[in-house]
């Protein structure tokens, strides 16, 4: 916890962490000593780490890096976080983020962004540690704590896990509580750890998963020891390769990459068989519908009143000023175009042309997988990202849709509920990290904790 302590303080220029925690780590560090000296001590204890803004720490300020809940301290702790406290875990402090988890680049932070700790070659130029999960990606990979919690909504815990070269894990929808995060898209959303190795993954979220009644949606299933399925033996085994994952344009390297991910497991037992999901180009259009629908709705608890900022009135102002003055300087652009393209897509005349729509493609989406999963596919392999890290500002142009684009291999999987996996697997030609993705079948994150372990 000391050598956290200190690394986060010389690492300022990553802005990483946005909010430090050194009295709660050091009680907290003091607690887990004592539960090892009495022979007490589940696996998590005494093992320091970073957490998410968007996590609810009950007395510690949790904005989910928007300005609109500037001051908030929770009166309560998210349930993940309580698992891990329970379990012996060190807080550190509260992780950068893209403003409400919405972004690929931690760019849309009111801290600003945090920095990847990779350069390409010898340049100076400053890369985006991905996003949202930008800030738990950039800790991890500098060594400034041990391992972090990420949410992932469209790819946040595994874009960012494979531009760090960290490993990234979006549990099955319904593994991990979703009480006391700041939600996003609820019926997407999904905390998960983000480790060094497939080997923490296991740990940490051993210790993170489990029902909970204050989630109706998190699932009444016993939790596995997720450690103990990691035998590396995927012998018989079928990895599914999708052949609509080749994207026009895929750089070579990528291509590369996945041919070599492909080799490893075949080497280690498994067969390899081409499959297809034919909804996938789908996939971007729906979840950049579904998600801020949702969004929009779940933001308008942000009114002013209830949490955070509230803009300084002018005599006359009624609550209508109150509610806009508030909004409009509370959220940033990126966290405004979402809540009004998914009040546009929830409007009486184009619900059923946008918002339906979607639902139904999602349903489309989601029995492609099923289809190949009742085939005997046991996981499928992809690509985690269309390329390695970009430089910071170098995807915030005029065109949004750029920035959406890089979800393209990970939306797909929050959007059928299913677990995925981001492992580091290579380096490119300036010296970056990439990652591939496994996807798993529901609730059997042992076995894809398993065969990734073959990727490592
Ligand atoms: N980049 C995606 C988005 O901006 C995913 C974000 C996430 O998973 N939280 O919506």
């Amino acid at each position: 916890t000391e050598a956290c302590l200190s690394e986060i303080d010389t690492a300022g220029a990553l802005n990483a962490f946005v909010h430090n925690t050194p009295e709660i780590a050091r009680q907290q560090a003091v607690a887990a000593d004592a539960r090892i000296k009495a022979g007490d001590a589940p696996d998590m204890c005494g093992i320091p780490l970073g957490i998410k803004d968007l996590f609810c720490t009950k007395g510690v300020p949790s904005q989910a890096a928007s300005a609109i809940l500037n001051g908030f301290k929770p009166e309560y702790e998210s349930t993940v976080t309580t698992k891990l406290w329970d379990a012996g875990a060190v807080m550190l402090g509260k992780l950068n983020m893209d403003e409400f988890a919405m972004g690929s680049s931690n760019e849309t932070s009111t801290y600003g962004n945090a920095v990847n700790p990779w350069r390409r070659g010898n340049e100076d130029t400053a890369l985006t540690p991905g996003g949202s999960s930008g800030g738990s990606a950039a800790a991890v990979a500098a060594d400034l704590c041990l391992a972090a919690t990420g949410t992932d909504t469209g790819g946040s815990i595994r874009q960012p896990a494979a531009f760090t070269g960290i490993t990234g894990l979006k549990p099955t929808y319904g593994r991990c509580s979703r009480w006391g995060i700041v939600a996003f898209a609820s019926s997407l959303d999904q905390a998960g750890p983000m480790t060094k190795t497939v080997q923490d993954a296991a740990i940490m979220l051993n210790a993170m998963a489990g029902h909970d009644p204050l989630d109706s949606t998190s699932a009444d299933l016993a939790v596995p020891d997720f450690e103990a399925a990691i035998t590396g033996d995927i012998r018989g085994q079928k990895i599914g390769i999708p052949s609509e994952y080749h994207m026009d344009g895929m750089p070579a390297e990528i291509e590369k990459l996945w041919a070599d991910g492909r080799d490893m497991l075949r080497d280690a037992g498994a067969e390899i068989v081409d499959i297809s999901l034919p909804h996938t180009k789908y996939a971007l259009p729906a979840y950049y519908v579904i998600a801020p629908a949702e969004a929009s709705s779940n933001l308008a608890r942000y009114d002013g009143v209830r949490f955070g900022h509230r803009a300084k009135l002018a005599a006359g102002d009624g609550i209508t000023e109150m509610y806009e003055k508030t909004r409009a300087e509370g959220f940033g652009a990126e966290v405004q175009r979402r809540v009004m393209v998914g009040t546009y897509v929830l409007s009486a005349g184009f619900y059923d042309a946008y918002y339906n729509r979607a639902r139904k493609v999602r349903t489309l989406i989601k029995r492609d997988f099923e289809t190949v999963f009742a085939e005997g596919i046991d996981a499928i392999l992809t690509p985690a990202t269309p390329s390695s890290a970009f430089g910071l500002g170098e995807m915030t142009d005029a065109d949004p849709v750029k920035m959406y684009l890089n979800d393209v291999f990970t939306v797909t999987v929050n959007l059928a509920g299913l677990p995925g996996i981001a492992v580091p697997t290579g380096i490119d030609g300036q010296g970056l990290p990439l990652g591939l993705q496994l996807i798993g079948k529901p609730w059997e994150e042992g076995a894809l904790l398993n065969q990734a372990s073959v990727l490592e």
